[in-house]
C-alpha cells in the first residue's frame, strides 16, 4: 500500500486572515466562503479561529472588534507539502483537529483535517506505525517474580490469579519464564519445588524493544512461532507482555475507535452548523430594526405566492406605506424617537395584518405588504383600517404620526417591479393629495 503526500490530500481552498485583522473579519471570510473555519497567519506560525471560538467570544461578550492577535486562539501544527501522510499520524493524539500544510517557503499551502489523516489510512497503516509502547497498557496484566522467589509459593498465586506464565526478573531485566506447564512437568517428575524459580525456569527468554512497531512485533512472533512476546524497554527492563491475538485486535479496536471519533466530531459538527446556518437566514433574511422581513426576503416570497396565486386563481394585492413627514420626526425628536416609531408602525402592521400576509421594511419609512388573498377592494379596506391604527397611535414623546398607502393588485402577469410601480405611483398620488390617505393604481 501506498501513502499519498499530504499535499495531496490537503485542502487547498485555505481561508486565511492575519492575527492583527479583527474577529468580525474572520466571521465575514467564513461567511463569505462557508467556511466552517479561518486560518489566522502570523509570520510563519499559524492558529485557527473556528464557528465554535465565535460562540464562545458571544457567550463572554468579548467584543467582535478585538484583534486576533488578542484572543486566545489555538496553535496548529505545520507540516511541509512534501511530507508523507504516516509522518501526520503523531498529530492525530492532538487536540487541535488541523494541520498547516506549507510550501518549502514556509508559505501556506493548505489545510489538513484529522478526517483526511484517518480516511487515507487503515489498520495495516496503524500496524506499521504505532508502537508495542502505544498499547501495553491495554495489553494483558502479566505477572513478574524475582529470580530468587520460591516456586512453591508461586502455585497457589498463578491458581487464583489464572496467569499461565511468570516472568522471571533480576533487577527488572526479564531473565527467564516458567509457565504452569513447566510446573506440572516439575510435579509430575516429583521435583523439589521449594527451590528459586531461576532453577526451574526456561531461558534465555527472548523480547522485543517496545519501540518496535506492531508490525514488525508480529513478524516476530511469526518467524519464532511464538503466541506472545515479552517488551522490554530502552534499558532492557521489563515493561509487558503482550500476545498476538492482543496485537491484531488491539489494532483493529484502535482504528475503529479513531474512525467512530471521527465520525462523532463530524456530526457534532454537522448539528452546530445547521445552527448556525439557521441564525444566518434568519440574519439575512431580516431587518434588524424591526424584525420585519427585508426586501431580500420579501421578493422571494412574492415568487412563491405569485405561483400559488396562478395555481389556485385566487386574488393577491399589495400595499406600499410611507410615514408622512418623518424627516420632521427625526429632526424634532431625535433619531432613537423615529426608531421607535418605526418598530410601533411595525408592531401595528403585524396587528392588523394576518399570518399569510407578509410584511416587508421596504426600507427607510415605507413599508410593502403583500395580501396573497386579498382583491384590490378587499386591500383597499384594510389599508384604511391600517391607516386609522397608525394614525391613532400614542407614540411616547413623538405623539401621533400618520401615513400615506398606495394600493395595487397583482396581475397574472405581474413581475415584483411592476406591481411595486403600481403601487408607487398611488403611494405618491396620496402624498400629493395632502397625505393621511389611500390610493388604488385604479385611481391614476
Ligand atoms: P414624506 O411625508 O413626503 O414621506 O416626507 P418624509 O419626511 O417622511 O420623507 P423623506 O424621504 O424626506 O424622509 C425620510 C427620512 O427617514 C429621512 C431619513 O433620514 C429617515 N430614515 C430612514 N431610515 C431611518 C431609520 O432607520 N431610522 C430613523 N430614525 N430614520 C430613518
Ligand atoms: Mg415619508
Ligand atoms: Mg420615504
Amino acid at each position: 500500500m501506498k501513502f499519498p503526500v499530504v499535499g495531496d490530500i490537503a485542502s487547498k481552498i485555505v481561508i486565511a486572515v492575519n492575527i492583527h485583522d479583527s474577529a468580525t473579519k474572520a466571521i465575514e471570510q467564513m461567511l463569505e466562503y462557508e467556511h466552517r473555519h479561518v486560518v489566522v497567519e502570523d509570520k510563519n506560525e499559524y492558529f485557527i479561529i473556528s464557528v465554535i471560538d465565535i460562540l464562545h467570544l458571544q457567550e463572554k461578550k468579548i467584543t467582535l472588534d478585538t484583534p486576533l492577535h488578542a484572543l486566545k486562539l489555538r496553535k496548529i501544527p505545520v507540516i511541509n507539502r512534501h511530507k508523507n501522510v504516516l509522518d501526520t499520524l503523531e498529530f492525530l493524539s492532538d487536540s487541535v483537529e488541523y494541520i498547516c500544510v506549507t510550501n518549502d517557503d514556509e508559505t501556506l499551502y493548505g489545510l489538513l483535517t484529522h478526517t483526511d489523516i484517518t480516511s487515507n489510512i487503515d489498520p495495516d497503516t496503524l500496524m506499521e506505525n504505532y508502537k508495542l509502547q502505544d498499547f501495553l497498557k491495554l495489553g494483558r496484566r502479566m505477572k513478574w517474580v524475582s529470580k530468587d522467589e520460591k516456586i512453591s509459593d508461586l502455585i497457589s498465586d498463578m491458581v487464583d490469579s489464572g496467569y499461565d506464565n511468570v516472568i522471571v526478573v533480576d533487577d527488572l531485566k526479564p531473565i527467564g519464564i516458567l509457565t504452569t506447564k513447566d510446573i506440572v512437568r516439575l510435579i509430575k517428575t516429583q521435583k523439589d519445588l521449594n527451590v528459586a524459580v531461576q532453577i526451574h525456569m526456561s531461558k534465555p527468554v527472548d523480547s522485543i524493544g517496545q519501540s518496535s512497531s506492531i508490525r514488525e512485533a508480529l513478524n516476530f512472533l511469526k518467524s519464532k512461532h511464538y503466541k506472545r512476546v515479552v517488551v522490554v524497554d530502552n534499558e532492557g527492563k521489563l515493561s509487558g507482555i503482550i500476545s498476538q491475538k492482543e496485537l491484531i485486535s488491539l489494532t483493529y479496536s484502535k482504528w475503529v475507535a479513531l474512525m467512530k471519533e471521527y465520525q462523532e466530531e463530524l456530526s457534532e459538527i454537522n448539528v452546530l452548523l445547521e445552527d448556525k446556518n439557521r441564525e444566518y437566514q434568519t440574519i439575512a433574511s431580516t431587518d434588524s430594526l424591526t424584525g420585519l422581513y427585508n426586501r431580500y426576503k420579501f421578493s422571494e416570497l412574492y415568487s412563491s405566492s405569485l405561483l400559488a396565486m396562478r395555481q389556485r386563481h385566487n386574488e393577491m394585492s399589495l400595499i406600499m406605506l410611507d410615514i408622512d413627514f418623518f424627516k420632521k420626526v427625526n429632526d424634532t425628536y431625535g433619531h432613537n424617537a423615529g426608531d421607535k416609531v418605526l418598530i410601533q408602525v411595525s408592531h401595528a402592521l403585524l396587528k392588523t395584518l394576518r399570518n399569510i400576509d407578509i410584511v416587508c421594511r421596504w426600507g427607510g419609512e415605507e413599508f410593502v405588504v403583500l395580501l396573497p388573498t386579498a382583491s384590490l377592494e378587499n386591500a383597499y379596506t384594510l389599508a384604511q383600517k391600517i391607516k386609522t391604527y397608525i394614525e391613532e397611535l400614542e407614540i411616547d414623546v413623538v405623539g401621533h404620526i400618520t401615513a400615506s398607502f398606495g394600493v395595487a393588485q397583482v396581475l397574472e402577469r405581474d413581475d415584483m417591479q411592476s406591481v411595486l410601480d403600481r403601487a408607487d405611483k398611488a403611494l405618491y398620488l396620496a402624498k400629493k393629495s395632502g397625505r393621511n390617505c389611500v390610493k388604488t393604481c385604479s385611481e391614476i
